[in-house]
């Protein structure tokens, strides 16, 4: 019962999707299934986003089947933490897996009744070396492996060993099941892989129940099949594991046979994308857990105020290819920053406050302003602003020498006030220090609304808000994590990844934001007017902390990246 029609498959858009269909119309498979198989030992990031992606649109296109495999054959690093923060973040970027929320470790039982199965037919074996002999007797590309000494045990010796394995009768290390394939392949992945290790360790969904564990490669392929995935999409590095995979299909003479196909990883500048690298940033206290914002993790990224639109708009412009590239994050930054650019509501904040007296508004009057929620579109409606005798202005707005293009405020300078009225500085007002610690202006009464009254040219425009009304907020200006293009290389011979850490990555400030900031809900994503996006933060809610997204400068489509 075909559920896929042949005759109305959707036209391809990369080569994954074209072996799809090459597929489908030679009737190897009569429908679309795919997986995505993370391990929980640690929180996704936006690499993993990109395989979510493809392997979501593809069930999406070609109306088929997409599942949530936990891929935990691995005890030591998995954690019913990252279980939650997986799926979390997978519903956030919009992908249902309906009811197929699987773990690999479900099929322990079945796996192991295959692993006695390939022993029965002289296709695997006990062996006894360590895993340092095994690594060294494997050879190298040009030398054939040694075989162990235990590659020609009898059948039923095989069996007793693996049964006793499995009882616990050994430590770890004592033995490996392994597959009897090759010694002399040419893939190295087939010179007698390990299938299972004895490892007496606590799985959090098996509890003590197992003390030896599958191999990925034993248990990835199985699992497929066992859940009638018809393509198995993965990154580059298992191309050469490809062979094994369909070496364990046939040998156990599966009828069903997932076909794996390979993309490459996607690498983002000045990022670490390594779960190993992520978990020790976490651990050694150089990001404030998973969720940082200055984090790659979906995590950090949504705390940071990325949409999941963006990251679908990132992942589809950067494609689907068999060959690794790293690709600028500047790009990521400009998917962020075009799909805020139309959704996120603008208001004003001052992040670096200097006083701005304006000396002939009277004394506890607001002149109450409607300003646009957004310039270019009038339906998102207005928000109140008050204009009142004591602002804040940005400090870097102000210059007492002002360079020859400068065109913001100075001694003796009219500039706009957005929305508000046109100022004039008369005097600067100093500390002892002699730092500027207010402006001293007069405005005029007929530029209200921020209008030249009688055309008269005002260049620079500045935001501000109302001392009297602005509400007081901590804002987090975040950076990059790292200063350097490659920061998985360390800068000098024997030095680590951690000294590319870019040490200005997270700057504090106390600053001042319009009222109408103080009602959005935590995670809310605005626009500061000529500052950028910020999106209030979600793990300090009883506060009002706002995280910089992004500055509104485009460094992408100055490069002329953009399109
Ligand atoms: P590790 O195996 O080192 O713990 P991993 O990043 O491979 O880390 P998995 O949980 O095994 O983590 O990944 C799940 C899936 O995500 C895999 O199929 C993997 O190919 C894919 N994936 C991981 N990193 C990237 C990346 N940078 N780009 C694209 N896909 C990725
Ligand atoms: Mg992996």
């Amino acid at each position: 019962m075909p559920s896929t029609r042949t005759t109305d498959l959707p036209e391809p858009t990369h080569f994954i999707e074209e072996a799809i269909v090459e597929d489908l119309r030679a009737g190897r498979y009569d429908e679309v299934h795919v997986r995505f198989p993370p391990e929980p030992n640690g929180y996704l990031h936006i690499g993993h986003a990109k395989a979510i992606l493809i392997n979501w649109s593809i069930a999406r296109r070609f109306g088929g089947k997409f599942n949530l495999r936990f891929d935990d054959t691995d005890p030591v690093k998995e954690d019913p933490e990252y279980v939650e923060a997986i799926q979390r973040d997978l519903r956030w970027l919009g992908v249902d897996w309906e009811d197929r929320l699987y773990y690999a470790s479900d099929y322990f039982e079945q796996l192991y009744a295959w692993a006695e199965q390939l022993v029965r037919k002289g296709k695997a074996y006990v062996c006894s070396l360590s895993a340092e002999q095994v690594s060294a007797w494997r050879g190298d590309f040009h030398t054939p492996g040694r075989p162990s000494p235990d590659r020609d045990r009898p059948v039923e010796e095989n069996l007793d060993l693996l049964r006793r394995m499995r009882a616990g009768e050994f430590p770890d290390g004592a033995y490996t099941l392994r597959a009897k394939i090759d010694m002399a392949a040419p893939n190295m992945n087939l010179r007698d892989p390990p299938m299972y290790r004895i490892k007496h360790a606590h799985h959090f969904r098996q509890g003590d129940a197992w003390c030896i564990y599958p191999m990925y490669d034993f248990a990835h392929g199985q699992s497929d099949s066992i859940e009638g995935i018809t393509h198995s999409l993965c990154t580059l590095e298992f191309e050469d594991h490809r062979p094994l995979y369909e070496w364990f299909l046939d040998a156990l003479e599966l009828e069903h046979k997932p076909r794996q196909i390979e993309f490459a990883r996607l690498n983002l500048s000045y990022t670490v994308m390594s779960k190993r690298k992520l978990l020790q940033l976490v651990e050694e206290g150089h990001v404030d857990g998973w969720d940082d914002p200055r984090m790659p993790t979906l995590a950090g990224l949504r705390r940071r105020g990325y949409t999941p639109e963006s990251i679908h708009a990132f992942c589809e412009r950067i494609g689907v290819a068999k060959r690794n590239t790293t690709i600028d994050v500047a790009l990521l930054e400009h998917a962020v920053r075009e799909h805020l650019n139309e959704v996120a509501p603008r208001y004003m904040a001052v992040i670096r406050p200097l006083k701005l007296v304006i000396t002939n508004f009277p004394e506890g009057r607001t002149e109450w302003i409607d300003a646009p929620i957004h310039p270019e579109d009038p339906s998102a409606g207005t928000r109140r602003i008050g204009l009142t005798r004591e602002l804040w202005i940005e400090r870097d707005d102000f210059r007492e020498v002002p360079f020859r293009k400068w065109r913001r405020l100075a001694p003796g300078r009219e500039v706009r006030l957005r929305y508000g009225c046109l100022v004039t500085c008369d005097e600067v007002v100093k500390d002892e220090s002699g730092e500027v610690v207010e402006l001293r202006c007069t405005w005029d009464p007929e530029s209200k609304g921020g209008r030249s009254p009688d055309g008269r040219k005002v260049k620079g425009t500045l935001h501000w808000v109302s001392a009297e009304h602005a509400v007081p907020a901590e804002i987090r200006l975040y950076d990059r994590l790292f200063r350097t293009p490659d920061p998985a290389t360390p800068p000098e011979e024997g030095g680590s990844f951690l000294d590319n850490l870019n040490p200005d990555s997270l700057e504090v400030v106390e600053g001042y934001v319009e009222p109408a900031l103080a009602a959005l809900e935590p995670g809310s994503r605005v626009q500061f007017e000529r500052l950028g996006y910020f999106c209030r933060d979600t793990r300090h809610a009883d506060r009002l902390v706002w995280n910089r997204t992004v500055p509104l400068r485009d460094t992408w489509s100055r490069r002329g990246g953009g399109s």
